[in-house]
């Protein structure tokens, strides 16, 4: 059987949007779709419940994530950064400015790419 017809997330779109937008599209449906590791349990049960928020079919853990992934680079980074910063805090007074010129970089390449 030849392989006329094809399958994939974007059949429904066809020739629309064009070849980059539609792979573009593909990397982030199956990254969309797949379950993803809950941070709470350890389960392979964690499905988007919308834009966003993320949840835990095995302990209902609910959760704020990125929109197509529950964890980003940049959250990781935030989270990162904001440890660092109250880290900072107690450990020394004067924080250097080193953590906040990386997070700003980060920011940058995210949003250009
Ligand atoms: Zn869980």
């Amino acid at each position: 059987m030849p392989k006329t017809k094809k399958v994939g997330p974007t059949r429904g779109l066809g020739v629309r949007y064009g070849s980059t937008v539609r792979k573009r599209y593909i990397k982030v449906i199956t990254e969309l779709r797949k379950p993803h590791r809950c941070s709470q349990c350890g389960f392979v049960r964690v499905k988007r419940v919308s834009v966003g928020i993320w949840k835990c079919r095995k302990c209902a853990y609910t959760f704020a994530g990125g929109a197509y992934t529950p964890t980003t680079k940049l959250g990781v980074v935030a989270r990162r950064a904001a440890k660092g910063a109250v880290a900072e805090e107690t450990a020394k007074p004067v924080a250097t400015t080193d953590s906040t010129v990386d997070v700003e970089a980060v920011a940058e390449e995210e949003t250009t790419d």
